[in-house]
């Protein structure tokens, strides 16, 4: 059952603006009434979007997703007084990475597992919920987090992706269900969406996620009225006993040499679509393969197409029309899955409609969107891998000695699988012309496994590769010996220029270089930008802090506190004449970016808020700090045995360690700190399902009550460790009692 909540009691706070204005000598603003939410969106009003510059009507705002508005109402002269308007609090704690869509003064955006919220745009008023029941089951073979990236409005209906790939068309009058569409092939294999439904022409395409695991990618489109399905394509070839599902797969087998199409694949495209109306072509980028070491996945060798590649479809056919690959045989993580931007560019004295990305891979591509030719590929942060892409080729050329692991030496390898630029949508100022890119700078060692011992696991995956992150070369002493000399300081300054950091980017397109780069911040700070015609861009962080930037030189321009941590992309819309700008709050995308001492959600929490700003608002709610963490209780006996601890620690490192951080303030419970009750119900909880309601998927499927036992005593003997170590550094008992007033 799925239910849609009407006009429900909101908690909307909205600033008192009007005490302000009166304060300033002018009327109150007159009482609005509640917006209707229609959403209306087409072809042309979108065609003509530069005639409504008050409207935001795709996740990016335009047809080419440029996330560029041209208000400005709030400007370089006047952001000072940027203010709280309003906030809608979701309820939710996990990540918050949608952009919202805004029409006719009703914001539609999305929320942990595709939950869809219809909101006043100038109140925050809330005017309907979706809430999808989703099997959390997906959960068990996702790699990064519940989220959902947004929503696509269109002709009266709202789309989108649930977690567990059912896609759904909403009436955007009430949010209740039209139609609904299993995208699933196979429950069997580890599959999830998160990415924002794509409407081409006329059906509305989604991709999936999944190639950290067993899955072959796929996208599939529906029919926008009915949800009946038009036209599916697979991004990687499968069962070479039956034909090829379309053209492409035909080129794309020649380059899997040796490999066992049935561990997936990978290849799949979860996030990054777009569309061009005038060439009926529909754009998305594809992810690494499955598994991530390209000497197991392909012994052979070869290109494995269709992996991180951008590819392009006829849209009412699913026809192949072009593809180009940037990283071949794959092996680093380096998806093709960022932000896809279409826009026009001068290029050699001539208007040129282009296609661009700033890849995760590190270089920045812009390709003529109607042939696929490759205009330029540019590193635009750090890169080892690759000195440069030929652009006679389009080949990059490889510093294979330098990076390719697969001959079983460890290599530090330049990204790292966080990527140069990852899903947090970039903006392309048509008042600047440069794009302003959410980088990272991060790199990883990256050493060869052996083969996959024993059968496949349905659902599960295996990279066949280990991976030391930064915080690892933060800490040479804590890696493997055989990587340590990689991580000598001495070695690391050898690289190309490193810094750990996030970096906000000004990348000049047709000159092909960083105009500006803002004050670094953490490796994982590199939220969704948005420029506007007033001179700013607009980025949240990691830290709760909303900062405005002068777009043609960087320089800060102002600072909210708003104690929330922000990854998503910010909107800006007018309603009555006001401007504003909004953006979700709320961190995510695995539990490891929650506990950074660089995320404010280790000290406040991470309760999930969209949050609304407006010259002359007032002050921003800021959450209190968290209470001081409980200490840890005192465990149950340990009943299992060595042999059990040793084999449950396997068992927990295969399934359960992707989400339990066992850290406190993590996004998903430190099991160190279970209760009594919930070391008594361990196996109901694991197998049966007793807390899916919580999310917690059940593993009856996949593990037995002897499995359920071993986890448990790993479990019970990591809290033992945890919950002595904290007697032990503990006041001794006889110390006097501190008096109040004392502390
Ligand atoms: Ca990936």
């Amino acid at each position: 059952m799925n239910r849609s909540i009407q006009l429900m009691a909101g908690t909307a706070v909205i600033a008192t603006v009007a005490s302000v204005l009166v304060a300033c000598g002018k009327a109150p603003a007159p009482v609005q009434a509640a917006p209707q939410p229609t959403g209306k969106v087409d072809a042309a009003r979108l065609a003509a979007i530069a005639s409504e510059p008050g409207q935001w009507l795709t996740g990016g705002r335009d047809a080419g997703k440029t996330h560029y508005s041209p208000l400005d109402l709030i400007n370089a002269d006047n952001v000072s007084r940027l203010g709280f308007a309003w906030q809608l609090e979701t309820g939710t704690n996990r990540g918050m990475q949608a952009t919202p869509v805004i029409v006719d003064g009703v914001m539609y955006t999305s929320g942990p597992a595709g939950r869809v919220y219809a909101l006043g745009a100038a109140s925050g008023k809330l005017l309907w919920q979706f809430e999808p029941q989703v099997d959390f089951k997906n959960a068990r073979s996702a790699c990064c987090d519940i989220v959902n990236r947004g929503v696509a409005v269109w002709q009266g209906k709202v789309y989108v992706g649930a977690f567990d790939g059912i896609l759904y068309a909403l009436d955007a009058r009430d949010g209740k269900e039209v139609w609904r569409a299993d995208t699933i092939v196979d429950r069997g294999r580890a599959y999830s969406v998160t990415g924002a439904p794509q409407v081409a022409g006329k059906v509305v395409v989604i991709g999936n996620g999944g190639a950290e695991y067993d899955s072959r990618g796929y996208v599939t489109a529906y029919d926008l009225e009915t949800g009946k399905q038009a036209w599916r394509f697979y991004t990687v070839p499968g069962d070479p006993s039956k034909p090829f599902e379309n053209s492409g797969l035909e080129m794309a087998a020649k380059t899997w040499i040796g490999s066992d199409w049935q561990s997936g694949g990978g290849g799949n495209a979860w996030d990054g679509f777009n569309y061009d109306p005038e060439l009926n072509l529909v754009y998305f980028g594809t992810a690494n393969g499955t598994p991530w070491n390209w000497g197991l996945r392909s012994p052979g060798g070869g290109d494995n197409l269709f992996l991180a590649s951008i590819i392009a479809l006829k849209a009412d056919t699913g026809e192949y029309a072009w593809h180009y690959q940037q990283t071949p045989g794959e092996r680093w993580d380096f998806d093709a899955t960022p932000h896809i931007m279409l826009a026009t560019l001068p290029w050699g004295g001539a208007e040129r409609k282009v296609l661009m990305q700033a890849s995760k891979n590190g270089f920045f591509y812009i390709h003529d969107r109607a042939t696929g030719e490759l205009l330029a590929a540019d590193k635009f942060a750090d890169v080892n891998w690759a000195d440069h892409v030929d652009l006679k080729t389009g080949r990059p050329v490889e510093n294979k000695k330098l990076v390719d692991y697969t001959d079983g030496k460890p290599r530090l390898v330049f990204p790292s699988g966080v990527g140069s630029h990852n899903f947090n949508p970039m903006s392309l100022s048509a008042k600047t012309g440069l794009v302003y890119i959410p980088t990272s700078h991060t790199g990883a060692v990256l050493t060869a496994l052996p083969p996959r011992t024993g059968p496949r696991v349905p659902g599960r995956g295996y990279a066949g590769v280990q991976i030391g992150f930064a915080n690892m070369l933060a800490n040479p002493a804590a890696l493997p010996p055989a990587i340590r000399p990689l991580a000598d300081p001495a070695f690391l300054r050898t690289q190309p220029t490193i810094e750990f950091s996030g970096q906000l980017k000004a990348w000049d397109p047709v000159q092909r270089k960083v105009v500006w780069t803002a004050p670094p911040r953490s490796f994982e700070d590199h939220s969704g930008v948005l420029s506007t015609g007033g001179g700013l861009v607009v980025q949240g962080g990691l830290d709760g802090k909303l900062r405005v930037y002068r777009d043609t030189d960087g320089t800060l321009l102002k600072e909210i506190d708003v104690g929330t941590a922000i990854v998503a992309a910010p909107a800006t819309y007018t309603v009555d004449g006001v401007q504003y700008i909004a953006v979700p709050a709320g961190s995510g995308g695995g539990g490891w970016n929650i506990w950074s001492p660089a995320n404010v959600a280790s000290k406040k929490g991470n309760a999930n808020r969209i949050l609304a700003f407006r010259l002359d608002g007032g002050t921003t709610p800021v959450p209190p700090d968290l209470p001081a963490v409980a200490p840890i209780p005192e465990p149950p006996a340990q009943t299992g045995t060595a042999a059990d601890i040793g084999a449950g620690a396997a068992l927990f490192g295969a399934n359960c360690g992707g989400c339990h951080a066992n850290m406190p303030r993590a996004a998903v419970p430190d099991l160190r700190r279970s209760s009594a009750a919930t070391h008594a119900a361990f196996n109901d909880i694991v197998l049966r399902g007793a807390l899916q309601p919580r999310g917690m998927p059940r593993w009856d499927d996949l593990l037995s009550e002897k499995d359920a036992d071993q986890i448990h005593a790993f479990v019970i003997s990591v809290a033992r460790k945890a919950y002595e170590d904290q007697q032990k550094n503990a006041p001794a008992a006889s110390a006097p009692a501190l008096k109040e007033g004392h502390l």
